[in-house]
């Protein structure tokens, strides 16, 4: 047997990673106005607490994570996990909406799916490249966060972005466990500083060594998942989702610029606006949910080898009809 390509892992695998349980889901941080750094646009999660994270999904858009694993994201949050979103970009190179109505859209979308947090690293929008420059604004957040399990862009999709921003991450998220990168917590955006350093994360040394304590510690997460996007893969796991469908449909429609656009609106139409594609989610949902023998499952690719287990317990609580 396969254990790596047996989709009934969605089950398995969360309930290893996940076993404990019970905190309050804590609340929803608002977002403020950015200030720049590192020569891109950015949005402060705010307040910057040292918040350790269980998730940390990024992804290239806002609305990216809610398409693909807030299904996911919801179940975890809502039992007692810390999950957080850092989209890349805010989008701006959209046919519709504007990135302050895309960033009032994530915010809203934040709160219904139950997250910790949600940060945009301001990175550009078409714009996304694997360079020291975009992985330290990365680097900085994951360090910051020091999420277990990261969800990623899948490498190979339709949009060139998403692409992008997968390679980017996942050579971030390497990075990110170099104790001789140096990252400064001062260096993030609502940390109290405005740096004024061009790509070299750890050379931000013009405000003196009064900041030196905030050095950031090396982090990289334990596992990382990639969601499905638009180009469909063999997945490693399929999450059971049944009982956040409607939350995750409910946090996509909180992005109404977007999807599931009236046929009578005068924007332009997209190949996502329309209820096609809307309808089509739902449909990919129950695909794969019929897959592991339940009604509606989001599809993941495990990254970085096999799925380690101590236990074959969750195989006895699933009952996939093959
Ligand atoms: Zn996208």
């Amino acid at each position: 047997m396969n254990l790596a390509s047996d989709p009934v892992f969605g089950y398995i695998l969360m309930n290893l990673l996940f076993s404990r349980g019970g905190q309050a889901v804590p609340p929803y941080m608002k977002f403020t106005a950015g200030k720049t750094h590192s020569g891109f646009a950015q949005f402060d999660p705010c307040p910057m607490t040292a918040m350790k994270l269980d998730i940390l999904a990024i992804a290239a858009h806002p609305d990216d994570v809610e398409l693909c694993c807030a299904g996911t994201l919801s179940a975890l949050a809502r039992s007692g996990k810390k999950v957080g979103v850092l989209d890349l970009t805010r989008g701006e190179m959209g046919t519709r909406g504007t990135p302050e109505l895309r960033l009032q859209e994530a915010q809203k979308a934040t709160e219904i799916l139950g997250l910790s947090v949600r940060a945009n690293a301001g990175l550009p929008d078409c714009g996304l490249e694997n360079t020291p420059a975009q992985r330290d604004v990365i680097i900085r957040y994951v360090r910051h966060f020091r999420p277990d399990i990261c969800f990623v862009n899948a490498v190979e999709d339709r949009h060139p972005d998403h692409r992008n921003a997968a390679r980017l991450t996942l050579d971030a998220l390497f990075y990110s466990g170099l104790g001789k990168l140096e990252t400064l917590e001062s260096d993030m955006p609502a940390g109290g500083l405005e740096r004024s350093s061009g790509n070299d994360a750890g050379s931000s040394t013009e405000t003196g060594k009064e900041y030196d304590h905030l050095s950031q510690k090396p982090w990289r997460p334990r596992h990382i998942l990639h969601f499905m996007q638009h180009w469909p893969f063999d997945p490693t796991f399929v999450f059971d989702i049944t009982q956040t469908i409607d939350i995750k449909e409910k946090a996509i429609r909180a992005f109404a610029s977007q999807f599931d656009v009236s046929e009578n609106d005068e924007g332009p139409q997209t190949y996502v606006s329309g209820k096609r594609f809307f309808d089509a989610l739902r449909g990919r949902a129950r695909d794969y949910g019929q897959q592991i023998g339940v009604e509606f499952g989001e599809p993941f690719l495990y990254y970085g080898g096999p799925v380690p287990l101590s236990s074959l317990d969750v195989l006895f609580g699933s009952k996939p009809q093959r």
